[in-house]
């Protein structure tokens, strides 16, 4: 099965993205293209939904992976709340219909500016990375004569078992509040005029594909709850991060999400708690794909490249973290299969979609990177001068441009020459 089924499958030698084949698509909008599956981002949003029913709880969708206003709005509509890491972030789910008081605020490096526009949004909570960041919050705050909302967050110094770059849960990484200095940040917390305490929280890292250390870290956010109890500081909420992995190589399995959930809910065992959740990759990641031409089949020496119009530029993944996405052909195949290093056109060695990847394709075929629905388009740049690619987003039987392909002349306009103009 093809990561992203049943939604994104091969059948009868077609890729298809609900019930529209990629090739329709493409012909429509061009490629490189990104195509999300609606039905498949409803499916992962009820993995979580649907097994924390009965419990109080938010799941705060992580902007960052795919923040498109579309996707933002879909998952607003469904009751999200969302996690945020800057300013344009927070203008995003505004615009896209999020609502303010279900937004928390995560990152090492909030600037005045950024904590002035949340607080006045009026956010759930700040959550805060560092005994100074505090300071000038409670700062900030009192001079708007606004009370903010803060939760700190842990590093509950647990290895994530993940990509060293996508680790951020061990003491050296640069997140959170080091475990044994969190109690004295929530006793300073507490006595600061323009702070009100609401929660705790942790994010370890990401594409966590075993969940035992998203337990252990649940496990030592609960021990500091209850020690913070007994000091009479109580808390409303925890919010045990994002990092659930996906599906990104046929036969690879990624975490049972309602079980994974079903046991954190348990483990508050009876405590008032809200379960706060910040899941991203998780909800999006397998439910978009990639579209891209081939332009040009190249032999050297032992080497097979298969240049493709999409690259590093569109997918960062493979070259930022050596990221495996598996690649298919987007129609039936028209040569015999052979390996080909899947390639873009950008002058980088790292612009690699895929090593030894059996494809049988000719000119001019269209190939899908799968599972590129998270931390694709988002980290996507115009090296090259490349101009970003269209996204669709597929709603049964409609197809919609849910951002159109970025023109030439765009990139460029604001641009300045001395002494022109
Ligand atoms: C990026 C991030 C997430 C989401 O991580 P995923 O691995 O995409 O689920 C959640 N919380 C915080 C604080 C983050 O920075």
């Amino acid at each position: 099965m093809t990561p992203g089924a049943p939604f994104i499958v091969r059948k009868d030698d077609h890729l298809f993205i609900d019930q529209w084949r990629a090739k329709r698509i493409a012909e429509h909008v061009g490629t490189p293209c990104f195509v999300y599956s609606k039905a498949a981002l409803e499916h992962a949003w009820h993995q979580y939904a649907d097994a924390l029913a009965g419990t109080p709880h938010l799941i705060c969708y992580a902007v960052k992976a795919n923040s498109n206003l579309a996707i933002l709005n879909l998952f607003a509509r469904l009751g999200a709340g969302f996690d945020i890491v800057s300013g344009g972030e927070l203008a995003r789910v505004l615009a896209a219909g999020g609502k303010a008081d279900r937004v928390v605020f995560s990152g090492v490096g909030k600037t005045e500016g950024e904590m002035r526009a949340a607080l006045y949004a009026g956010i759930k909570c700040f959550n805060i990375e560092s005994p100074s960041e505090l300071e000038r919050l409670d700062r900030v705050a009192g001079e708007m004569g606004k009370v903010a909302p803060i939760s700190v967050r842990v590093n509950p110094d647990v290895d994530a078992k993940t990509h060293a770059h996508i680790s951020t849960g061990k003491k050296e990484n640069k997140f959170g509040i080091g475990y044994d200095m969190a109690p004295d940040v929530y006793r300073r917390a507490r006595d600061l005029a323009n702070i009100r305490i609401t929660g705790i929280d942790a994010h370890i890292g990401s594409q966590v594909l075993d969940v035992e250390p998203l337990y252990a870290c649940m496990r030592r956010l609960l021990d500091l709850v209850d020690r913070l109890a007994s000091e009479g500081i109580h808390l409303h909420h925890i919010s045990n991060g994002g990092g659930l992995g996906v599906q990104y190589r046929q036969g690879e399995t990624s975490p049972d999400i309602p079980a994974y959930v079903t046991r954190l809910m348990a483990m508050l065992d009876g405590r008032k708690l809200e379960l706060l959740l910040e899941p991203g990759r998780s909800l999006v990641g397998n439910a978009g794909v990639l579209l891209s031409t081939v332009e040009v089949l190249k032999i050297a020496g032992e080497k097979r490249f298969c240049v493709v119009d999409a690259a590093m530029n569109d997918l960062a993944r493979p070259a930022i973290y050596g990221a495996w996405h598996d690649i298919v052909n987007a129609g039936p195949d028209t040569a015999p299969v052979r390996d080909w290093d899947v390639v873009g056109p950008v002058c980088e060695s790292t612009d690699k979609l895929g090593e030894g990847r059996p494809l049988g394709i000719s000119e001019g075929d269209m190939v899908a990177i799968l599972s590129a629905g998270a931390y694709g388009m988002t980290m996507s740049s115009n090296y090259n001068t490349r101009p970003r690619a269209v996204e669709v987003l597929i709603d049964g039987d409609d197809a919609h441009i849910i951002r159109k392909r970025e023109v030439i002349a765009d990139l460029f306009k604001d641009e300045l020459i001395p002494g022109q103009g």
